[in-house]
């Protein structure tokens, strides 16, 4: 087949990446954004597959592909809303191991035919495999221990471990050393191509500084680690088609390494902090705060009489609604006080509100709430003094007074000002702190009504004492 064929194959399929991308940008064309990007996969894949006229051994390739696509199946319908970034953590880290073994392979492949370039030519293949390994492996290990952390422990011989936090400052001396040893290595393989044990030295280098990279982070700070690890796998997938050359792998890889990036620096905005800080100062709560003080329940009939008549309220939704899966009651809440009372509804939605970005607006889509209803932070909090009631729905971290703070995890963090409204109303189990670890004020103000329970559960209640008001 005429190689041109297989350079519109690879820019058809690139196109169809950048024009997913730009539909995933609202949650209303979302869904077709992710068709479009998994179509370009498919025109990608198939494009490979042709151009390299099925290799060698078609039935290995096939075999791959099926057990992937069922293992990934497997792994996607099991997977809850809430473990999502586990899942996302996942798969990052294979995407970096995908792009390291090829980048490994790649050395084997030249020790065995003796095939090995010379001049500039090694020296920019030799760099790019370096670094595809060196990226690789990295993301891989970080990925899997930032997916530990996520899941808060694993299982050793039986038990149960809590996924280790620990950061002293002199441990960034110790990635500083990795880092130049890797560097140093991949200086070495472009002298000595044919040298596997610098390949296998770089793997340890390489794995140990994802590791070390990880460990110190923790709580609020885990979402962006999760991002950033997601844009090194596409650096490590844009170097792996040097490597090979592969156009649409290195236009795959840079676009999943840059929007990776773009989402890591928002979402440090979104929690005023630096992402060099994220990376090598504190680590983000933690510990838990011990509790010290109480606050009295009230009943869903209390709260019900408090919601009478109101005239705007302002639902700020937070990772307890996704747990509770209270969505579905949440939006027969705000119909039935548009209904009986012609409420005027609005939700409130933190950047990172829920265990991923975009999480509250994924669920509260599921449950067909208009998206004119879904008004971000910035615009939201002004509305606040205006509100009758906030309903806080298993939120936590996102709305805690702590955030105008100078001190703790949570200082500096913008918030959701829930504690502006006329009354505000938390809908969760206990006074138990959220994420960051931090004990919240906004639960023992005077104007707060604590409705213990759990969310969907509380919801229920609360809708079915409203109607029976
Ligand atoms: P938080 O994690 O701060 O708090 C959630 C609250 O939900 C808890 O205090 C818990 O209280 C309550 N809850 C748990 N289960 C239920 C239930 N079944 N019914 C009712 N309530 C329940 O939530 P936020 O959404 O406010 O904040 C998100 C936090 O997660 C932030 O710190 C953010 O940085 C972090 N994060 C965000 C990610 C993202 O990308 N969005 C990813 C990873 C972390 P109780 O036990 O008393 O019920």
């Amino acid at each position: 087949m005429n190689a041109q064929w297989f350079q519109l194959g690879y820019l058809l399929s690139a196109a169809l990446f950048i024009f997913g991308l730009k539909a995933l940008g609202h949650p209303r064309t979302a869904p077709r954004g992710n068709q479009l990007g998994a179509l370009g996969m498919l025109v990608a894949v198939i494009t490979v597959l042709l151009e390299a006229g099925l290799v060698s051994d078609p039935w290995l390739i096939f075999g791959g592909i099926a057990l992937g696509t069922a293992i990934g199946l497997w792994m996607a319908i099991r997977v809850e809303m809430t473990g999502m970034p586990e899942l996302v953590a996942l798969f990052n880290g294979f995407g970096g191991a995908a792009s390291a073994l090829v980048a490994v392979a790649e050395v084997y492949a030249a020790v065995e035919t003796q095939a090995f370039p010379s001049g500039l030519e090694r020296f920019v293949a030799w760099i790019a495999v370096g670094l595809s390994s060196l990226v690789g492996w990295m993301t891989l290990t970080g990925s899997l221990l930032a997916y530990a952390k996520l899941k808060g422990g694993f299982q050793i011989f039986g038990a149960w471990r809590r996924t280790p936090t620990w950061g002293p400052p002199w441990l960034n001396g110790v990635k500083a050393v990795l880092l130049v040893a890797s560097v140093v290595l991949i200086g070495a393989s472009v002298e000595y191509p044919d040298n596997l044990q610098l390949a296998w030295a770089l793997m340890v280098t390489s794995s140990l500084l994802g590791v070390l990279m990880v460990l110190p982070i923790g709580g609020a700070d885990m979402p962006v680690v999760v991002s950033l690890l997601n844009s090194l796998s596409g650096i490590a997938a844009a170097f792996t088609g040097f490597i090979i050359s592969n156009s649409v792998l290195i236009v795959a890889g840079s676009l999943v390494g840059a929007s990776g990036l773009i989402l890591t620096f928002l979402m440090c905005r979104a929690m005023n902090r630096r992402l060099i800080d994220v990376l090598f100062t504190s680590f983000g709560g933690s510990t838990e705060q011990a509790l010290t003080r109480t606050k009295a329940g009230s009943d869903a009939d209390e709260v019900a009489m408090v919601l009478d008549g109101a005239q705007k309220v302002i639902i700020v939704p937070g990772y307890g609604m996704a747990v509770s899966q209270a969505q579905h009651a949440v939006r027969e809440l705000a119909d039935l006080l548009h209904e009986r009372y012609g409420t005027e509804v609005k939700y409130a939605i933190h950047p990172v509100a829920g265990r991923m970005p975009g999480h509250m607006n994924v669920l509260l889509a599921e449950a067909n709430v208009p998206y004119e209803q879904l008004v971000e932070m910035d615009e939201i909090n002004p509305e606040m003094a205006d509100a009758d009631a906030a309903i806080v729905i298993g939120a936590n971290d996102t709305c805690n007074p702590a955030g105008r703070g100078t001190e703790g995890p949570l200082a500096g963090m913008p918030i959701i000002q829930a504690d502006m409204a006329r009354t505000v109303i938390v809908i969760k189990r206990s006074l138990s702190v959220g994420y960051a670890g931090v004990d919240n004020d906004l639960f023992y103000l005077d104007k707060t009504m604590m409705l213990f329970g759990d969310g969907k559960k509380a919801l229920t209640a609360l809708t079915q004492a409203i109607k029976e008001s």
